[in-house]
């Protein structure tokens, strides 16, 4: 049982910097930067064997004409779910935070991540139950099932499905 923050802390945050920046597009694929990949490995394997959980940004136009959508920063935000092993909630204090911080920035909100400390990188029945209030957005699911080797999948919520994007990890 896995779950997309929880809609009360998504609903306090409903103000123009929750806009994800998609421009109306949807991504076919994902590019994300060294840095923001080890960054987002780090702060999954360090809080097992409680799931982690946070957003994703980006510094640049973060979709691409060509659909590729780009991550280079990462921001981790408390669990703050009294079942963290199984599930996640943003904490609502640090979730306002990293959104300040992106804007503050000039950066640009693309996605959600989580881990499944023990399951596969496959969004659960609650992942899915959670998106309903959630906007179109990319949804990063980090499996530590094989701590040694982590495994990271990219999807693309269109409103109604998870959509698998290809991903690659770039140096720069
Ligand atoms: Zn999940």
């Amino acid at each position: 049982m896995i779950r997309q923050p929880h809609p009360a802390s998504l609903g306090q945050v409903q103000s123009p910097s929750m806009e994800i920046a998609s421009n109306g597009q949807s991504p076919s694929k994902a590019e994300i930067t060294t840095e923001a990949w080890l960054a987002l490995i780090e702060s999954c394997t360090s809080e097992l064997p409680n799931e982690a959980c946070g957003i994703l940004a980006c510094s640049q136009q973060p979709i691409a004409p060509d659909g590729l959508l780009r991550i280079d920063r990462i921001f981790p935000i408390r669990n703050a779910s009294s079942s963290s092993k199984q599930t996640f909630t943003f904490d609502p204090k640090e979730w306002v935070q990293a959104l300040l911080s992106i804007q503050k920035n000039r950066q640009s909100l693309v996605g959600f991540y989580h881990s499944h400390p023990t399951t596969a990188p496959v969004p659960s029945l609650a992942d899915l139950e959670g998106m309903k209030y959630a906007p179109a957005a990319s949804y990063w699911i980090v499996s530590l099932a094989d701590s040694q080797h982590p495994v990271v999948q990219p999807y693309w919520f269109n409103g109604t499905a998870f959509i698998p994007l290809m991903f690659a990890q770039i140096s720069v």
